[in-house]
């Protein structure tokens, strides 16, 4: 049923004033999967940002081995409100606007700015995840009269380093002019559910160039871990992101010498430094068959990593910890060794000519042995000139600052959402993809548009 609420005079002022406003303040939500994240954000009219607040917490699925919906619900509604609160006490203080202060709440977070608009995660997700943020926002949006803004979360990874650059000019005191990098650059978004090479052309014009056919990379990687890390390893995890314990067990030094020399080839099969074991991982593409591993450039698969570690680790459950250290280290080069013939492969077409920067996001991007291998693969084949940027492990795995980032990016271009909004499981960013893309769903208003229909709007 969709509310109509009539446009009111409060909501027009708001949106005219909004738009000659110096700075944008948005309060975000995001709940897709495991993590309940609240994150304020002011964007300053230099582009630079100041994360006023930003928190989360996990749900303990370590029972499970891997997130479990239930448990993960749970959590979501057990902590979304808390969060919020204390939120609130992060508003930043209003000076100018007494008619925007908020009021109630003992008087606790009077005297500060209300937000313009909430942002909050739309999809893809978990739907029941989601909708714990998606109800908690609509709550806030009317109780503020302000508008809701329901993100896509992929998007909100592609977008992330642009949130870094924005952050980063802040602290600075430099004087950007326009978020970093622009477009059109290349994402590499790799996490526990996703595995994705996209030409980000614009906000949200996303092609996606290549996606897995069977399991993500983080899902893969995790799957190796609980069958590698000896047991104490596994119970001594204080969540279920098994790959970065799997990373820290294969490299154990802080700062580890890598040698690593690029692969001649990404078909032949992936033995562990020196060929110091008798097994190896069979690679993604072994047999391509006609055509050659080129013929799949759209296409990650990841089962048989998984199932050559599991097979090697079923026949020998004795092995010490040096070769189970080899073997996580040989798992994660045969997978990231996998993401780097993608990106190669996607380099070397006609229309990526203009590209020079590949953006690496997602829960998989804090692995700094993935950022060895990717550059040297990039180098090795005469890529020196594409610059690659990873955002700092705390906006790579699922955060609200990168949804917040993604809601001011997209308010800035006038959009907002109905208040009628659902949650998407699947949610493409790929404009062509069956969905229509980030705007292809139903739900999205553009207050620039004469012809939109106003009703949703507070
Ligand atoms: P996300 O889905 O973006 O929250 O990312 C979670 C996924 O990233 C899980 O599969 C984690 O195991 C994986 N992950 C997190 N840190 C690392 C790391 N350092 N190395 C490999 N995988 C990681
Ligand atoms: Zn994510």
């Amino acid at each position: 049923m969709r509310v109509l609420a009539p446009l009111t005079r409060l909501s027009r002022f708001h949106i005219t004033k909004c738009s000659q406003r110096r700075t944008l303040l948005t309060l975000a939500i995001e709940t897709s999967c495991d993590d309940t994240s609240v994150a304020i954000l002011e964007k300053h009219n230099d582009n630079s940002a100041t994360l006023h607040f930003h928190s989360k917490v996990t749900s303990d699925n370590r029972l499970y081995g891997g997130v479990h919906p239930l448990v993960a619900l749970e959590s979501h509604q057990k902590n979304i409100a808390g969060l919020v609160k204390v939120a609130l006490q992060s508003l930043p203080i209003d000076e100018r606007e007494q008619g925007k202060t908020l009021v109630g709440n003992n008087g606790r977070v009077e005297g500060r700015k209300r937000p313009d608009f909430i942002t909050v995660t739309r999809g893809p997700g978990m739907l029941s995840s989601l909708y714990t943020g998606i109800t908690t926002a609509k709550g806030l949006a009317v109780a503020w009269e302000i508008p809701l803004l329901g993100v896509n979360h992929m998007q909100a990874h592609a977008l992330t380093p642009r949130l870094v650059s924005a952050l980063e000019s802040a602290r600075d005191d430099s004087t950007i002019t326009k978020p970093d990098p622009e477009f059109p650059f290349l994402s590499l978004l790799v996490s526990g559910g996703h595995t994705m090479l996209v030409h980000s052309r614009s906000l949200c014009d996303h092609k996606i160039l290549a996606n897995t056919l069977d399991m993500a990379v983080g899902d893969v990687i995790d799957k190796c871990a609980r069958d590698i890390l000896p047991t104490s390893e596994l119970e001594a995890a204080s969540d279920v992101m098994y790959g970065r314990v799997l990373e820290t067990f294969a490299f154990p030094d802080s700062e580890p010498d890598y040698n690593y020399s690029p692969p001649s080839s990404f078909i032949a099969p992936v033995r562990a430094l020196q060929d110091k074991y008798d097994w190896f991982i069979t690679p993604s593409f072994q047999n391509p068959g006609p055509g050659g591993y080129a013929a799949y450039a759209d296409t990650f698969i990841y089962s048989s990593i998984g199932s050559s570690v599991k097979r090697i680790m079923n026949q020998r459950p004795e092995m010490e910890v040096a070769e189970r250290r080899a073997l996580a280290r040989t798992a994660m080069q045969a997978a990231f060794e996998h993401l780097a013939s993608r990106i190669l492969l996607a380099l070397n077409r006609s229309d990526m000519k203009s590209i020079n920067t590949l953006v690496v996001s997602g829960g998989v991007a804090s692995n700094q042995f993935l950022k060895a291998v990717l550059r040297s693969n990039l180098d090795a084949k005469g890529y020196s000139h594409i610059r690659m940027v990873f955002p700092p492990p705390k906006f790579c795995t699922d955060n609200a600052a990168m949804i917040a980032w993604t809601g001011i990016e997209m308010f800035e271009a006038g959009w907002r959402t109905g208040l009628e909004a659902l949650a998407f499981r699947k949610w493409s960013i790929d404009p062509e993809s069956k969905e229509g893309g980030i705007l292809g769903v139903d739900g999205w208003f553009n207050v620039n548009d004469p012809e939109a229909d106003s009703s949703h709007e507070l």
